[in-house]
Order: structure tokens, then sequence, then C-alpha cells
């Protein structure tokens, strides 16, 4: 069993003095703790204070170490709040019984990878909860009215709190769980604060009223009831004649408003004014959004482990690299030529990376990191100058080798294959598929770059991650 390191923030001293407690260290302020070099596995906060403690677990969850690791409190904490804590610890037994699982998988951590980057350590944080995931919290007072209190601590981005987390989705390090709920942004500043108008479908204004309607079947003229009153009894206005009998005189038609200008109407149209920029839209001008739980992707335990190896994959990138966009306009244009000129002829070739994630589990990062720069250097051996290189995502770099035939492409293939067994370390070694293709033979007419890669894509094996 481990010994953790595990802080208490005690403003008054209460449990210092305390001597059925050990094995702690005190702070009275969140400050002081921060600016203690040493980082805790765990804090457990002691006050009734609501105030402090709300203002100490918000101080925390700021800094990237504290936003991951266990925070008890030892009274319950509402609202917003209670998101920020991992609940209620009474006493320093149930302190270390309910932290214990969460330091168990604190230990499978890189505590440097884990504060590398605010996502990272949003991923971690996620990683120390499996069950919890992340939640948001529902206010009217917040500008957005749905909040996810630790994002709102973490991201540093530049970016609002919703992208920050779509952009980690789209990386695919964080899966969809439960809908939580589903909110409408003005089209316009995109805030979700709006007040609803029932107004006349005619003119749009808003003195419109409910009332009972009545219709004349004498001269078919229909108005409010007020209208047709007179000494009790039903009268038209129009027409004059007495209504008597419902069903026979007089019915009582669907129209049931009335707008200040005297449109009848069945159903007000409602219109969404936007209390922060005061936009008016339709209802269905609003644009929704949805608020998801969110859980980790493996990707995203991966990461949350080691942090992000794009920065790994991104070593490939060197001499002649261009966009996926450009590679594929070129490759375009190529074909056009070739199909002017059968000495136009040319090469491409596409490795992926199947195991990256899995050697920096096994080996750790420093030493993929040297594997990477050394594939690095032994491809630009390999390639020419004239060669132009490109990657389309994480796993697959793509090289075009113009006035390449079948043979040549074969042969840098298996120069590139043979690399496998040059970078071994401890009976690991770098896995990659490749493929080539030759656009040099016959052509299929519509043969454009994307369906060209998209082909030699289906043919490689895919890059699995580990679980
Ligand atoms: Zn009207
Ligand atoms: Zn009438
Ligand atoms: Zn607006």
């Amino acid at each position: 069993m481990p010994v953790y390191s595990i802080a208490c923030i005690d403003p008054e001293g209460v449990l210092e003095k305390s001597s059925n407690i050990s094995g702690m260290l005190f702070y009275r302020e969140a400050e002081l703790l921060l600016s203690d070099p040493e980082k805790h596995d765990a804090v457990w906060i002691v006050s009734d204070d609501e105030r402090f403690v709300s203002e100490t677990l918000d101080r925390l969850r700021r800094e990237r170490h504290y936003a991951v690791v266990p925070l008890f409190t030892m009274y319950e904490t509402e609202g917003e709040y209670a998101l920020l804590s991992d609940g209620k610890a009474a006493t320093q037994r149930e302190l270390a019984h309910k932290s214990e699982p969460m330091l168990l998988r604190l230990g499978h951590l890189d505590r440097e990878a884990m504060v590398s980057s605010a996502s990272i350590a949003l991923l971690a944080y996620l990683y120390l909860r499996p069950d919890e995931g992340l939640k948001s919290y529902r206010s009217w007072h917040n500008p957005y009215i749905e909040l996810y209190p630790i994002v709102a601590r973490l991201n540093d981005s530049g970016m609002d709190d919703f992208q920050w987390l779509t952009m980690i989705y789209r990386r695919g390090l964080l899966e969809k769980k439960e809908l939580l709920n589903r909110i409408r942004l003005c089209p316009k500043c995109s805030m979700p604060h709006h007040n609803f108008i029932d107004v006349c479908p005619v003119d749009q204004i808003i003195e419109i009223e409910k009332v009972d309607f009545v219709h004349c079947f004498t001269c078919g003229y229909v108005g409010p009831e007020r209208e047709f009153l007179a000494d009790g009894t039903l009268v038209c206005p129009n027409c004059k004649t007495g209504l008597r009998h419902i069903g026979v005189d007089y019915d009582r038609p669907m129209e049931s408003y009335i707008c200040a200008d005297g449109h009848k109407f069945v159903e007000p149209d409602a219109l969404a004014e936007c209390l922060e920029c005061g936009t008016i839209s339709r209802p269905d001008e609003l644009v929704p959004r949805e608020i998801y739980a969110y859980g980790l992707t493996p990707e995203g335990i991966l990461a949350a482990k080691m942090g992000t190896i794009s920065d790994i994959y991104a070593i490939l990138e060197q001499e002649n690299f261009v966009t996926p966009d450009y590679f594929e306009s070129l490759l375009d244009w190529m074909v056009k030529m070739y199909r002017r000129d059968a000495e136009a002829y040319f090469s491409i070739l596409v490795i992926r990376l199947l195991n990256i994630p899995e050697l920096v589990e096994s080996l750790g990062r420093g030493k993929v990191v040297e594997f990477m720069d050394e594939f690095a250097m032994r491809l630009r051996e390999i390639l020419r100058s004239t060669d132009i290189t490109t990657r389309t995502n994480e796993t697959d770099l793509w090289i075009l080798l113009p006035k390449t035939p079948e043979e040549g492409c074969e042969i840098v293939k298996s120069r590139i294959e043979r690399l496998k067994s040059l970078l071994v370390h401890e009976t690991k070694s770098i896995d990659f598929d490749t493929v080539c293709h030759t656009i040099g033979k016959e052509l299929p007419k519509s043969a454009e770059a994307k369906d060209i890669m998209l082909s030699m894509s289906a043919r490689l094996k895919s890059a699995g991650v580990k679980k």
C-alpha cells in the first residue's frame, strides 16, 4: 500500500491540534498550499464556512494538478461547487476510504504529462472518476445556462468552453454519454437567454388578447363575445339579430385571439428576443446546442495516462511537407498531366504507423521520440528531394513520388519496410503498414486524388488502439 501525501486545509487549525489525526500536512488556506512545491495526492477542506469552501475549491481546481486530484470537504457542498468537490468526508477514515480508488488510478498517470496541457488535465480528471463522467451544472445566472464546472476552471484556450470541449471531442478523446439538455442559441450572438413573446401572426404586434368569439349564422359576422352582449342576451352587432340558440343562431368559432388591430387568429406566433443583443428570431431560427455528459474514449484514456502523442507523430513532418489539401490538389493536377502526357507517370506511397501508443506505453516517450527521429532521418535518406509528403491524420504519412514507375515504387517500399528491423529496442519495434499505387498504366476515367487516396487507405491495416 503506497503512502499518499494528503493535505488538509484547516483555516481555524481545529484538526491540526486534534490528536487522532495523523499523517497529514496542514495549511490555513489554498494559496499557502499552492505555494508549497510539493504537490499533494489529495486535499481535505475542513471548514463549515460555505464561502471559504467554495472559494478554496474554485482556487484549487484552477491549478492543473489540483484540478485532477481528489478534493473532499468535511461538510456537504451545494450547487456548482458540489461538482468541483469529490464529496463529503466527515472523518479521516472516510477520507481515506473514499479517496482510495481515485488515488490508485492517479498512480497510473504520468504526473508530468497530466499537467502538460489543460486538455490532458481534463482527461486525467475524468480518468480518476470513471463512473462520474463530465457533468454540467444548470443555472439561470450563468451566461451559457449550462456549464461544466471543471471545464470552466481548466479551459485556458481562449475558446469558449463548448468550443474547447468540442475540439477535444473531435480529436476522438471524449465520447458523448447521456444527453442532458438542449438549449437554443441566438443565431447572431450565440447566447441562450431569450424572452419569448406571443404576437399577432399578421402584423406581429404584441397587443393580443385571448377572448371568446361568437359567429352569427344570419350575417356571418365573427367577433368577441363582449361585442354581442346586450342586457344579458346575445345580439349581433352587425345585423342586430338576437342570437338565442347555440348551433341554430350562432356558434363559437376556432379563433380565440384578437389583436389591437382587429386581426383574429387561433394561435399567436412566438418570437424569441435575445436578452444579450436584442435580435428577434423565430423559434426555428434559434440554433440548438446539445449538452451531453462526456466520458473518455480508449484514446482519451491513453492520452490521460501519458499525454498526447501528436507531437511524436509530427516528427515525420519534414522537408517537402505540405498540407493535405495542397497534396490533394497537387495529386489532381498530376493525374490531369498524366492524361495528356503518358511520360508524366508517378507513384503514391502511404505509410501507416500502427503501434506508437503501445510503444509509448511500454518504452516511454523518450525512447519513442528517438525512434521516430531516426525513422524520419532514414526516410529522408530513402526519399528524393522532389518527393512530396503530407499527413492526412496522425498515423498516415503520404509520399508523392514523381516520375517513379511501379518497380521504382516497390523498391522504395521495400527499403522503407526494412527500417522495421533497424528500429528495435528490447524486442519492441516500430510497426507500420505501407501501400503503394502507381499512375502509369490504365487510369479509370473518374480517378480523382480523393478516390485514389481512399482506396489506398482501405488497403492499409488499421492502427489499433490498446484499451
Ligand atoms: Zn394584428
Ligand atoms: Zn349578424
Ligand atoms: Zn443575441
